[in-house]
């Protein structure tokens, strides 16, 4: 079996211009705010695709640079000013912080109703508890992806994400439940992980370990959704020259699996598309807007 490849580009491509679609039908432009501390060179990237897609699909975007010296204190009033702000929907705390920076107390300063990502421990909890919340944004890219492949109705699937992480493993798993899926999550200390991921119609893999998951861990036909981002060496390409892979070994997984997402290019794409879709979410519910009828 050849697996059909599934486009993380083309299906963020289609959750954007449904955003685009639902900002068109609100009264006023929705406002994300990024919040960037320091210098670091990939975390200026991510913030400035971020910068770019929210302004593409019609939103307003506000970016707010603090130096690498930054306080706990300065972090946290900017971001209790954008709480207090009325015309900011979203807030996202750009991560990793600088060294020296309480991450999970400023992520808790964010009010729930504006934590386009997820991350608050309010969020978590409505999460878990299956109340109406906003959901972590990689992990959210993962169902679409599934459903993109398997269909809308995942009911019954047996799910095997590969990682009990705060931002990926455990919210996967929430939210594939949340779908009527029949959850496992491995671990680190999961005895005999091949035969488990054999059992599975989908397997997520999001560990971090290059090329972990190999094809004969997977039943005929089942669906990968690789969340793995891994960059190793690509001595194929000349010297000291690199390349991104994911935690499933794509050449066997993709001789084996009915559908699988590729690294990069498959859930990568997902997760500033979802952060997107969440700012209008937050937007509608907060401002007692009628917008997300197509989400
Ligand atoms: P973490 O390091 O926080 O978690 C990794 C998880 O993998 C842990 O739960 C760990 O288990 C488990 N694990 C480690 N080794 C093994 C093993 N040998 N067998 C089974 N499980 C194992 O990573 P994240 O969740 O933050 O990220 C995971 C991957 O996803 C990374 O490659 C990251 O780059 C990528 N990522 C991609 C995103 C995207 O947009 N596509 C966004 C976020 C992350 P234990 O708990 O027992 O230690």
């Amino acid at each position: 079996m050849t697996a059909q490849v599934i486009s993380g580009k083309e299906v963020a491509a289609g959750v954007r211009a449904k955003v685009k679609s639902a900002v068109q039908t609100l009264p006023s432009q929705p406002t994300l705010a990024v919040v960037l501390v320091g210098e670091d060179p990939a975390s200026q990237v991510y913030v400035r695709s971020k910068v770019r897609l929210t302004e593409e699909v019609g939103m307003r975007s506000l970016h707010h640079q603090l130096p690498e010296t930054a306080t706990q204190a300065e972090v946290e009033t900017l971001i209790a000013d954008l709480n207090a702000d009325p015309e900011v929907d979203g807030i996202l705390l750009q991560l990793p912080l600088p060294n020296g920076l309480d991450e999970a107390s400023a992520i808790e300063q964010i009010d729930p109703a504006k934590d386009v990502d997820g991350l608050t421990e309010a969020s978590a909890g409505r999460l878990s508890l299956g109340k109406l919340g906003l959901r972590p944004c990689t992990p959210t890219g993962c169902v679409i992806l599934a459903k993109s492949a398997l269909g809308e109705n995942l009911s019954g699937k047996h799910v095997v994400v590969i990682g009990r992480s705060i931002l990926v493993g455990k919210p996967a798993a929430l939210l594939f439940l949340a779908e009527n899926c029949t959850i496992s999550i491995a671990h680190s200390r999961t005895a005999d992980l091949p035969a488990l991921c054999r059992e599975a119609d989908i397997v997520v893999p999001a560990v971090g370990r290059p090329e972990m998951v190999k094809g004969d861990w997977l039943k005929p036909g089942a669906c990968v959704i690789d969340v793995g981002i891994n960059r190793v060496l690509a001595p194929e390409k000349g010297e000291g020259k690199t390349r991104l892979v994911g935690d499933a070994d794509y050449e066997s997984c993709a001789a084996v699996a009915g559908s699988i997402t590729p690294v990069p290019g498959g859930v990568g794409p997902m997760t500033i598309a979802c952060l997107l879709r969440n700012t209008v979410i937050a937007a509608c519910a907060r401002r007692g807007w009628d917008g997300v009828g197509s989400f």
